[in-house]
């Protein structure tokens, strides 16, 4: 059920994309079914929590609020200290796109960001050596003390880090005493490239938090925020009820998680997505005048394209960002990005570039 032909497309982001059929079918069986309890006492939330639990082959505690923003910033609340800090990458989405919202949830914490050069830097990721270079750096009382690491996967990149890189980054932060806290708004993606099992590269792995993105596959909203660790989960409830995050009809979005989860549409949704990544990628390399910045390990593609083409895509109304990450042109694509719309978009760009 994808849309007409004619529906343009967009490779600004996979959140330009609207909600698969399956969150489209539970959203209507939840409001068919009459009257339920509020505020997350329904069977649809339970349902939902219980397949997420089901998925990770763990005992879970999983709380649903409505954006990545608002569940990395709690999760990031409920891990530290005001006193504390979070470690991350310089283009982490915590540090460049929420806000200041973890520091503001959280009553201070402080970002550290991990400056570097290597090559897993170049790759939007975290290496061990650069969270044990922040953690021993400053050990005194007046340097904001080390408490969380945090790992986007995907990363705001493209890239994915593997269940080896990911370990090992735990195994650092737990000799310091830190928890892992996972930025999944593309977790999907990230799973679907490594086809590793979600416990694997989660709380197998040493991650303490998951913040388990829905909306950019294929939710109409909604993000799970997914503890491992239960004891960080105390007070949870009252966290995100403070800060209007707390949905009264929860089971809008609960119910839409239901259709992602059973059946894996969820991972159904991802490879796609990545699949269509690909095709792009392979379109774009091939054209003279772009270079592709790295090759692409989940739903993005990032590639240089002169000034004058990139105008000229803008002029005929494909939409793309520029500013992410600092440098180049990102392409996202969807769970529903058709073929038709990156082949017509590599056309573009070959016509721009002058045939
Ligand atoms: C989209 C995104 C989020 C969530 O953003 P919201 O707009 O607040 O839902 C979080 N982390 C990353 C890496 C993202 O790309």
């Amino acid at each position: 059920m994808s849309p007409a032909p004619e529906i343009r497309q967009h490779f600004a982001s996979d959140n330009y994309a609207g909600m698969c059929p399956e969150a489209l079918h539970w959203l209507l069986e939840a409001n068919g079914s009459g009257h339920e309890p509020a505020y997350g006492d329904d069977r649809w939330t339970q349902r939902a929590a219980d397949r997420l639990r089901e998925l990770f082959q763990t005992e879970a505690d999983v709380y649903f609020v409505f954006n990545g923003t608002a569940a990395n910033s709690l999760a990031l609340a409920a891990m530290c200290q005001s006193y504390h800090s979070v470690i991350c990458t310089p283009v982490a989405h915590i540090e460049t796109d929420e806000c200041g919202g973890p520091e503001f949830f959280s009553n201070g914490s402080k970002l550290l960001v991990a400056e570097g050069v290597s090559e897993a830097a170049r790759l939007g990721k975290l290496t061990p050596a650069a969270v044990e270079a922040l953690v021993t750096r400053r050990r005194d009382i007046h340097y904001p003390r080390p408490k969380v690491v945090s790992l986007t996967q995907a990363t705001e990149l493209g890239t994915v880090y593997s269940v080896d890189e990911v370990r090992a980054i735990a195994a650092v932060a737990k000799s310091h005493e830190l928890k892992v806290h996972m930025d999944g708004a593309r977790f999907a993606n990230a799973v679907a490239t490594l086809g590793c099992a979600p416990a694997d590269i989660t709380w197998r792995a040493g991650v303490d938090v998951l913040c388990f993105g829905g909306t950019k596959n294929g939710l109409p909203v909604g993000e799970a925020v997914v503890f491992f660790d239960r004891t960080l989960a105390a007070d949870f409830a009252w966290r995100v009820k403070q800060a209007g995050q707390l949905a009264s009809k929860m089971r809008f979005i609960s119910a839409p998680w239901v259709g992602l989860l059973e059946g894996d549409v969820w991972l159904r949704n991802a490879r796609h997505a990545n699949a269509m990544a690909q095709r792009l990628h392979e379109g774009l390399k091939a054209l003279d005048g772009v270079q592709v910045l790295h090759p692409p390990q989940a739903n993005a593609v990032f590639a240089q394209m002169p000034q004058p083409v990139v105008e000229a895509l803008y002029a005929q109304g494909w939409k793309f960002y520029q500013f992410i990450a600092g440098g180049g042109c990102r392409l996202m694509c969807a769970w529903d990005t058709r073929p038709e719309s990156v082949d017509r978009f590599v056309a573009d760009v070959k016509t721009a570039l002058g045939g």
